[in-house]
């Protein structure tokens, strides 16, 4: 079952669905409303960006009735920004039925939510924390709750949250539904699932092909201190429309925004570090387009859906490999193109193959934009501004200008000038000084590594349900790494470059290295 009408939805909801322009339903939807419709409980593993909020949304906005005033349905989730999110998908799908959504969140006013919560919304969407604050103080009652929803489970265990959830939960009418969507299926999701759900269908989307070949990955191998040329030349060629550079750390995030401003780029910086009122400036800039080009750590980043992400830059490469499958799906999302780049310095290629054989797949190798490549990239985005805007008319005004300076001047020289002009002082002559970021170790994973099986624990769920692993040439390419680990085939030009001595002196150094960089990721945030 692929299409919406198939459902039995009601016709309000899949008007909703028609003007969100969803065309079918995404594989977790299709296995996941059928379920969630009889009213069974149920578990869903799929990765983010696959839909999973219509999934839970559909069935609840068509069961709910319009004229219900109490709680009756309640969504958790990890964060205030994806606690928004939810509540904004949920607010368009129910669009022409008139249901009530409200997000309940840490960091705003409580006062606000309290004067919300009056208007009788039927269906919460809330993060643990503030949730027990309204319960606390009996501004939301649960006794009326008839489906629950854990969105990002795992997510939310991870922040600590799993204390909050069974205090909510225990308050929650036993008669009732519980939907639990998470990433990866951990023991402790298992012990909450076993203790809250009943019997619970399992629902999984594990692509095994072509559901997301839609992200073009690449890597670039690049010494730290050419990092930031490398990504002014990367911007200059492709001019995203909207890009993610990730950035180890919060500093890097700060400096690398900042760079990026004095060299002429319209780019803002998210991570940890900022107010909530920050982060929501930065994020609505970003989405209505006033910057284009998002720096941000991996924390900051997490489970944010922006649509229409063109790309995204690894400028520091993720230790974790699940950090690099969630940070490339930032694009590529609903059916649309994205790019992936990754910088890698010399010393961190083989925590790239580790990320690659983890991932399962091959990350093909890509050089340096030239200057020139950089500049051509300039200029064709100018060129084809100028046409865009021949096309769009309404030149009358400029016109008569126009005529006089043709009398005098050549049209080719005029037309450069004003191209010249247009392209703007990129101020290539701000100095630009970046801390430079030691190199990721891998981790030390010996026998995983060497076998080329899946490390235990955390990785292997995660990758393996990504929506967007890339099977382009049908898993026939795989055997070269996956099994033998460092019997790369043909094209990765560093082997013969550096010659065997030095690759060899870098495993080591990578893999028996015990200084791992956590105390920089744990510090972000
Ligand atoms: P998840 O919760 O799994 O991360 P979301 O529910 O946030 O994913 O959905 C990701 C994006 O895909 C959203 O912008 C959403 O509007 C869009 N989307 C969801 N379902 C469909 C569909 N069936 N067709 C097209 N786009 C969809
Ligand atoms: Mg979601």
């Amino acid at each position: 079952m692929k299409n919406f009408a198939d459902f039995g939805l009601e016709p309000r909801v899949l008007q909703a669905i028609t003007e969100l322009g969803f065309e079918e339903a995404t594989p977790i939807q299709a296995q996941s409303i059928p379920i969630a419709l009889t009213g069974k409980d149920m578990i869903g593993q799929a990765q983010t960006g696959t839909g999973k909020t219509a999934a839970f949304g559909l069935p609840l906005i068509h069961k709910i009735a319009k004229e219900e005033e109490r709680i009756v349905a309640l969504v958790m989730t990890p964060t205030r920004e994806l606690a928004i999110q939810v509540a904004e998908e949920i607010g368009k799908l129910s669009r022409f039925k008139g249901i009530r959504s409200l997000a309940i969140y840490g960091g705003q006013d409580i006062g606000r939510q309290i004067r919300a919560l009056k208007k009788k919304p039927q269906i919460i969407i809330g993060t643990p924390g503030r949730l027990l604050d309204h319960i606390n103080r009996k501004t939301i009652r649960l006794d009326d709750v008839q489906t629950v929803v854990l969105d990002e489970a795992d997510e939310m265990l991870d922040m600590g949250f799993m204390d909050d959830i069974q205090s909510i939960l225990k308050l929650v009418p036993e008669e009732r539904q519980t939907l639990l969507f998470s990433a990866t299926m951990p023991a402790n999701i298992q012990k909450l699932a076993s203790q809250f759900l009943k019997d619970p269908e399992h629902v999984s989307v594990i692509p095994k092909h072509v559901s997301a070949p839609l992200i073009d990955q690449a890597y670039i191998e690049v010494p730290e201190r050419q990092k930031f040329e490398a990504l002014s030349r990367l911007l200059d060629m492709e001019s995203p429309e909207l890009a993610i550079v990730f950035g180890r750390t919060k500093r890097r995030v700060d400096e690398l925004a900042e760079a990026l401003q004095k060299r002429g780029y319209s780019a803002d910086g998210l991570h940890g570090d900022l107010s909530q009122h920050q982060r929501d400036t930065v994020m609505r800039k970003f989405r209505d387009g006033s910057i284009d080009v998002l720096v941000a750590t991996d924390v900051a980043a997490r489970g944010l859906d922006v649509s229409g992400v063109t790309h995204v830059v690894n400028f520091d490469l993720p230790q974790d490999p699940e950090s690099y499958v969630h940070r490339i799906g930032r694009t590529g999302r609903a059916g649309k193109e994205g790019t992936a780049w990754s910088f890698v310095t010399p010393r961190e290629m083989d925590h790239l193959y580790f990320i690659e054989r983890v991932t399962r797949q091959r990350i093909p190798r890509k050089p340096l934009p030239t200057m020139a490549e950089a500049i051509e990239g300039k200029q064709r985005v100018i060129a084809e501004r100028v046409l865009e805007i021949i096309e769009q008319g309404e030149l009358t005004e400029y016109k008569g200008l126009a005529i006089q300076l043709l009398e005098q001047y050549d049209s080719v020289q005029l037309l450069a000038a004003a191209m010249k002009l247009l392209t703007g002082d990129k101020k290539e002559s701000v100095d630009i000084h970046l801390t430079p970021e030691d190199p990721i170790r891998a981790k030390r994973r010996k026998p995983d590594i060497r076998s080329g099986r899946k490390p235990s624990g955390g990785y292997g769920g995660r990758s393996n349900s990504g929506g967007y692993r890339q099977n382009r040439e049908g898993g026939g390419n795989r055997g070269g790494y996956s099994k033998g680990g460092y019997n790369r085939d043909g094209n990765r030009s560093y082997g013969s470059r550096d010659g065997n001595r030095n690759s060899s002196d870098r495993r080591e150094r990578s893999y028996s290295g015990g200084d791992r960089r956590s105390s920089n990721r744990s510090g972000d945030e």
